[in-house]
């Protein structure tokens, strides 16, 4: 199967942004969607007719939110989907509120995120620079892939800067002519963001984490912001979202051989397989002594927090295995480089695809501790 540009999404968060919405232990499910869809529904009425322009084609996070099958799919609340819930709360709540306009931000700001090259930074503030640095030059190392890897930061703050949202608009939105006229739209917008406490502030509009096989991959300070929030350790959030993304370059380098994928019937499990897979070699990674060196209590704590959000999405294209599938994949990538720790050799791409081969039909009959 050949993947010319495929974008891999790989954001377990906002897939689990939904469930969060429809679970809650307080009131039952039914109710609490009626809430939710009501009030999308009217926030949308009210606003009429819409200055924002809609992207071309909707994107996940969308196709997620207004997806009624999985507004009804039942779960578990978790405390990151808590967080996560929070944000969007917080959302819909803002005296601004716009459906369209929240659509329209998260469109301009991927975008941009996808298209953007030149100076970087990671996290709000810079905060993750050094790490980054030292991870992508330890990955590189690590997998020596042919493709040059880049890294985007994502960041809700371009979404307030009036020269950043001005480039956006004028590259992105097609209701544009000119660049004085994104300029103009760009001003208006900002009057918005003055009026707004959330907007575009709420960690949602840097929520994405993803690659393409341009060799792009993408991280949002609002990803990370969350994860930390969680109680992940910001280093291990940061490496953990890092390596993963880094290894569906792995993928897409060898999709012409790597064909297991190619017998797997269905998309969804194709993507729970290239998932889980980025989830094994991550933790390899994360874990060797030639890697980020992490122990494995510290590993654990990465996937027990951040994907535990309930398996509310298995009918999903983009689900990425439960909970306990990741957990175990990340396990057996931890068990594969502390099997290396003596020896001290890096296992190639091919050698770790294999690896995971082995493991793979044991590991999706999991549903407690089995490998
Ligand atoms: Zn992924």
């Amino acid at each position: 199967m050949k993947k010319t540009d495929v974008n891999i999404w790989c954001l377990g968060a906002l897939l689990s942004a939904i469930t969060m919405i429809s679970c809650s232990t307080e009131e039952p499910l039914s109710q609490n969607n009626e809430v939710v869809s009501q009030t999308l529904e009217n926030k949308a009425i009210q606003k009429g007719h819409s200055f924002y322009s809609k992207p071309e084609q909707p994107y996940i996070v969308n196709e997620i939110l207004f997806d009624k099958l999985l507004l009804d799919a039942s779960c578990e609340r978790t405390e990151f989907s808590r967080i996560l819930s929070g944000y969007f709360e917080d959302l819909i709540n803002d005296p601004v509120f716009d459906l369209d306009l929240i659509i329209y931000y998260s469109d301009l700001n991927r975008k941009y995120a996808t298209h953007y090259r030149g100076e970087n930074y990671y996290g709000k503030n810079g905060e993750f620079n050094q790490l980054a640095e030292k991870r992508m030059r330890e990955l590189t190392r690590f997998w020596q892939l042919e493709k040059e890897i880049y890294l985007n930061g994502q960041h809700t703050e371009s979404l307030d800067d009036l020269e950043l949202l001005t480039d956006m608009i004028e590259s992105f939105d097609r209701s544009v002519r000119n660049r004085d006229e994104a300029h103009e739209k760009a001003m208006a917008l900002l009057e918005l963001n003055l009026a707004s406490p959330n907007i575009p502030e709420n960690p949602y509009f840097a929520m994405d984490a993803f690659t393409r096989s341009n060799g792009l991959l993408v991280i949002g300070d609002g990803l990370l912001q969350s994860l930390i929030e969680v109680g992940v350790e910001e280093g291990i959030a940061f490496t953990a979202v890092l390596s993963h993304e880094w290894w569906h370059q792995a993928q897409f380098e060898n999709d012409d051989t790597w064909d297991y994928i190619d017998e797997i019937p269905s998309k969804t499990e194709k993507n729970r397989f290239s998932e889980l897979e980025a989830d094994f070699a991550a933790a390899y990674f994360m874990a060797h002594k030639r890697g980020a060196t992490y122990n494995w209590k510290r590993i654990e704590q990465y996937f027990t927090l951040s994907f535990n959000v309930g398996d509310c999405l298995s009918e999903s294209d983009q689900h990425h295995g439960t909970p306990v599938q990741r957990l175990m994949a990340a396990q057996s990538g931890y068990d594969l480089a502390d099997e290396a720790r003596k020896k001290g050799f890096v296992l190639s791409p091919e050698e770790v695809h294999q690896a995971f081969l082995d493991v793979y039909e044991t590991l999706i009959q999991c549903s407690g501790k089995c490998i």
